[in-house]
This record gives structure tokens, C-alpha cells and sequence, in this order.
């Protein structure tokens, strides 16, 4: 028997050139996984490499393969050799890396990971700063932390009861929910997320927000924080950015760019001109494990003025030696205390692929969701969204209202791609597919559409019948 760590080399060498032979979905069911992990009552030691075979082969059948080439799902990459090796080695050293004096090297090496984007974005002066976060989630979370902070500074020792007036923030309805969690555990409370209007596109409307600013204000409400998102995760529409920019300076509020995945657009010069704006928000969500093929997670934060929630996040604490001096220890900066290195598989990508193969995989993207839309023009569907990133939503008008669902759920039961049902809340139905795969190619997009046109006929066949 091969040892665990050949057992997870081989998998990585074969996974590749295997992968489209797999279903895209899992072929077990919850019972029979239940049934699996009854083996294990651990009582009983087992041998190693036998464990990691068994979970290799229960993770194989039992996942929706975000790594497979016709996956067109949510915004998660496949993931290259650079990403995983690299994560394996951040395990096998395991730097902490919360404060500087204890990784050192682990803590540069993110800097200048950071650095590279901050470059990309417009960020590239020596006030700003960015972290790596578990995710988007997180990012956001310290993008309205920063805010916060900084319109009302009694908010750090007093909290939101020495605040005179309720504050209240913006967000499209197209916006990610992440940010009704936010509002939640900051104390905010969901009523402070106020959603503006989108228009067709599902664009922010800056002339509702400009309405609802004023608004909230004649009645006494405080406005603080304006999110804009650069790339919706339901249709990758893009909100006016210079316009929202503009409209946050005049009023005095914080301006934070949630370009979550929408981000990757900064990654090739021929694509960065449809974020245009972003480089003036005050804070950006990027994810790394949304726009590289890496492993989760790899969030990142970035802020034109340092590190904005520091009044939130700054503690000294007794047991923990003080920074060296001129180094800043991420424990006191961010929300994370002990902190995985989280920098490594991206900084191993990005040095493996260079710019040129960085933007290329992101043009690629690009290219094959064009031609998914030829093709899926060609076969009788109308695109119902408007964007450049790589993301495609369509419908037919002879489908029933359930249709796009049940063309969703029979694509994912036969297993050959993956494609999701999108319920925008203008009622409007449809199919959703994003391109996050970087070796998907033209043959992936042909069996997509072979995919679709089996499970539209299933379906319309069904709903004929009585
Ligand atoms: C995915 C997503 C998030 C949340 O990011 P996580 O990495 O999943 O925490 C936030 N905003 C947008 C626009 C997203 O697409």
C-alpha cells in the first residue's frame, strides 16, 4: 500500500486527466455516506494510509466537483498542482502567522503577495494596505468595521448605544447576503442595510440612492457607508463605480467596492477598464479563491488609508511578546487571532504563471463564456444578462415558470456538468452559468450545451405529459 502522502500525490498527478470520466455530482447518496463513516467509532485505531484512501475515495463520490472543467457553477476555480502544494506546505510548517516575529518569512511573503494586487487594483501608494481573510465574508465584514469606526469614533468604547442617531448603510439588492450578517453581528441590525434599487441591468440606481441618502437623512437617520459591487454573484453586473465614488465624497460616506469575484477583472489589462472606479473606494473585497485557481480560503481586504479598523481590532495582551519594531503583527489589525498562512498558494501561482499566464487564464474565461453565448443563442436561449466577466444566465420562453429549476436538477442528476437555477427578485427565472474553471475549453462548453438540450427535452417532454 502506498503511503498517505503518495496516496494524495497520485491523486493530484491523475486527478487532472480523470476528472471529466467523473460526475460532476455525488454519486453517493446521505445514507450510504452515513454508512461509510459508521466504520469509524474511533475505538478502534486504523492504519493511515488506509483512512486517507478511504476519504480520498468518499470525497471523490460524495462532492459536487468544483474542479471539474464543466462545473459552471458559483464562484468556486478549479485548483492547480501551485495551490495545493503550496496549502500542503503551509500545513506542514504551520507558521502562525497572527504575529510577524513568530513567521517571519510567512508574513513577508503575503506582503508581497498583497502588494501585487494592490498594484493591479490602483491601491500601489504607501498609506495603503490589504490582509488576507478567510473570505469575502470577512472582508466585508472589516470594510463596514472600518466605516463604522470612522464616522463615529465613541462607536469602539461606547458601541452603537453612543451613537445619537441610527446608522444606516447602502447596498443594491443585487448586493451579497453577507452583508445582512453583518448588519446582524455588528449590531447594526438588518434594518440599517438598506437596499437600493437596481435597474435592468442589475445595476445600483445611483439616482435611488441619492433619493434614499436623502431620506433617511430628513428623517433623522445617519448614513455612513455606500457597498458597491463590482461583479453580483447572481448575473455579474457591475454598479456605476465612479458614479457611486463621486455621489460618497460629496456626502462624507465610506465607499467600500465588494469585487468579490468580480475582481478578476483587474487581472488582465484587457479586462480591467470594466471595473474603472474601483481604485477610488475607500476599502475592496477581493477573493483569491473566487479568481484563482486556489484553494479556499483566501480572502483578501484592501484599504487606501492602512488599516481603517484598527480602533476596532487593536488589543495588547500579556502573554503575546510586543511587534519588533517597524512590523506589524496581524493579530492586532484584523479579526482573526491565531491565523493560517493563508498568502502561500497564492503567492506560488501567481510566481509559477507570471502576469502573462495569470490574465490568460482570465481571458480564457472570458473567451469561452462568449462562446457560450454564441452557442447557446445558436440553440433557441435568450441571454438575460449584460456583463463582460464570465457569467451567463438564460432562459427560453417556451419553458414553464419551474423550467429552468428542473433543467438545473436534471443536468446535475446525470452528472456530465453543473449549472444553476438563478431567481432574480424581479421574479424573472433562469439558468446560471459561470465559467470558473481554467481549463474549461471548447469541448466543455459543446457538452454543457449537450447537457442542456437533454435535460430541456426531459423536462419539456415531462410537463406535456399528464
Ligand atoms: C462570494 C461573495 C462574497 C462572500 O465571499 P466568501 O469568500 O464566500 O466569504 C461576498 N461578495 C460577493 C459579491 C461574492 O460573490
Amino acid at each position: 500500500m502506498d503511503s498517505p502522502l503518495a496516496v494524495v500525490a497520485r491523486r493530484l498527478a491523475d486527478w487532472p486527466g480523470r476528472v471529466r470520466g467523473v460526475a460532476t455530482t455525488p454519486r453517493l447518496s446521505r445514507s450510504a455516506i452515513l454508512r461509510r463513516l459508521a466504520r469509524y467509532d474511533f475505538t478502534h485505531p486504523c492504519t493511515l494510509d488506509a483512512v486517507i484512501s478511504d476519504m480520498a475515495d468518499l470525497l471523490e463520490q460524495g462532492t459536487v466537483h468544483s474542479t471539474h472543467p464543466r462545473y459552471f457553477g458559483l464562484f468556486n476555480p478549479g485548483v492547480r498542482a501551485a495551490g495545493v502544494a503550496a496549502d500542503a506546505l503551509a500545513a506542514l510548517y504551520n507558521p502562525q502567522v497572527g504575529a510577524w516575529w513568530h513567521a517571519p518569512a510567512a508574513a513577508e511573503v503575503e506582503r508581497h503577495t498583497l502588494r501585487y494586487f494592490q498594484r493591479r487594483i490602483g491601491f500601489d501608494t504607501p498609506e495603503a494596505s490589504g490582509s488576507f481573510t478567510t473570505g469575502g465574508a470577512e472582508a466585508n465584514l472589516t470594510g463596514v468595521l472600518a466605516a463604522l469606526a470612522r464616522a463615529f469614533p465613541v462607536f469602539v468604547t461606547g458601541g452603537l448605544q453612543a451613537v445619537d442617531r441610527h446608522p444606516v448603510f447602502y447596498a443594491s439588492d443585487q448586493a451579497h447576503d453577507s452583508l445582512v450578517k453583518i448588519a446582524s453581528v455588528t449590531g447594526l441590525g438588518r434594518d440599517a442595510l438598506r437596499r437600493v434599487a437596481s435597474d435592468a441591468r442589475q445595476e445600483m440606481d445611483v439616482g435611488a440612492l441619492r433619493q434614499a441618502i436623502a431620506r433617511d437623512r430628513a428623517d433623522g437617520h445617519e448614513p455612513f457607508l455606500v457597498v458597491g459591487t463590482a461583479g453580483t454573484t447572481a448575473t455579474g453586473a457591475i454598479d456605476p463605480l465612479p458614479q457611486l465614488a463621486a455621489l460618497c465624497a460629496m456626502e462624507g460616506l465610506w465607499f467600500h467596492v465588494d469585487a468579490a469575484w468580480g475582481g478578476l477583472a483587474v487581472l488582465s489589462d484587457a479586462l480591467r477598464g470594466h471595473v474603472a472606479g474601483i481604485e477610488l473606494g475607500d476599502s475592496i473585497t477581493l477573493d483569491a479563491h473566487k479568481v484563482l485557481p486556489v484553494p479556499m480560503g483566501a480572502g483578501m481586504f484592501f484599504s487606501r488609508w492602512g488599516a481603517p479598523a484598527d480602533a476596532v481590532f487593536a488589543v495588547h495582551t500579556g502573554y503575546v511578546p510586543d511587534p519588533e519594531p517597524g512590523t506589524s503583527d496581524a493579530y492586532q489589525h484584523t479579526l482573526q487571532w491565531s491565523r493560517r498562512f493563508i498568502g502561500l498558494k497564492v503567492f506560488v501561482t501567481l510566481a509559477e504563471l507570471g502576469d502573462a499566464g495569470i490574465s490568460a487564464l482570465v481571458e480564457r474565461q472570458t473567451a469561452m463564456a462568449n462562446l457560450l453565448r454564441v452557442k447557446l443563442a445558436q440553440a433557441g436561449w435568450r441571454i438575460i444578462n449584460d456583463t463582460p466577466l464570465p457569467l451567463v444566465c438564460f432562459t427560453r420562453d417556451d419553458l414553464p415558470p419551474t423550467g429552468a429549476a428542473a433543467i438545473a436538477r436534471a443536468v446535475a442528476a446525470e452528472g456530465a456538468a453543473w449549472v444553476s437555477e438563478l431567481r432574480l427578485i424581479n421574479g424573472m427565472r433562469a439558468i446560471r452559468a459561470c465559467i470558473t474553471h481554467h481549463e474549461t475549453g471548447p469541448e466543455d462548453i459543446r457538452a454543457l450545451i449537450d447537457a442542456i438540450a437533454r435535460a430541456a427535452e426531459s423536462v419539456v417532454r415531462g410537463v406535456a405529459l399528464p
